[in-house]
């Protein structure tokens, strides 16, 4: 029976699940002993299925959409991985903790030059939570993999050997600490 993958987006750019397009013939050899069964970028998937064996969560969680949807893929997996520098981190979605949603939102629909022309700040999206949030802050996280995005190499070692069921490959820290 294939490995049942699901990779999550919460917020962040979408470069982390594309380093894992990245791998190119090396992601043929991952799709033949598993299945992607849940991937917003990838497929039209609303939420993710039951019985998932490998949850990556990419990006921080910033906002209340962010949370509902992590609590329930660790609801639904049995392995969680923190995918990625604002997973493991905060990282880049960390940085807007530098200012207000509605100052945040001003500049990203009317103060920068690709912004729409008619200059309409949305009002129907989550709210942003008091702070960003690193995955591991929110849920239990079975391991960590770094990186912005994780770079090309190091998954073509550490994925196969994960579906293949190694663990021994994967950290179970954000950080070293000894
Ligand atoms: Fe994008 Fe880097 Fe965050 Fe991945 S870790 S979602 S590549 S900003």
């Amino acid at each position: 029976m294939s490995v049942k993958i699901a990779i999550e987006e919460l917020a962040g750019c979408s470069g982390c699940t594309i380093s894992v397009l990245d791998l190119h013939e090396a992601l043929l050899d991952l799709v033949s002993e598993a299945e992607i069964v849940y991937s917003p970028v990838i497929m039209d998937a609303k939420e993710p299925p039951e019985g998932i064996d490998i949850a990556f969560v990419t990006g921080a969680v910033r906002n209340e959409e962010n949370q509902e949807r992590l609590n329930l893929l660790r609801k639904r997996s049995k392995i969680l991985i923190a995918f990625g520098t604002c997973a493991c981190y905060g990282g880049v979605s960390g940085l807007s903790m530098i200012g207000k949603q509605e100052d945040l939102f001003n500049y990203v629909y009317q103060g920068v030059e690709s912004a729409a022309k008619d200059n309409i700040v949305p009002t129907d999206v989550p709210s942003f939570l008091y702070r960003a949030f690193a995955v591991g802050d929110l849920v239990k996280v079975d391991y960590y993999i770094t990186g912005c995005p994780p770079k090309e190499q190091f998954l073509k070692t550490i994925l196969p050997a994960l579906v293949a069921g190694d663990k021994t490959v994967l950290s179970k820290k954000s950080v070293c600490s000894e």
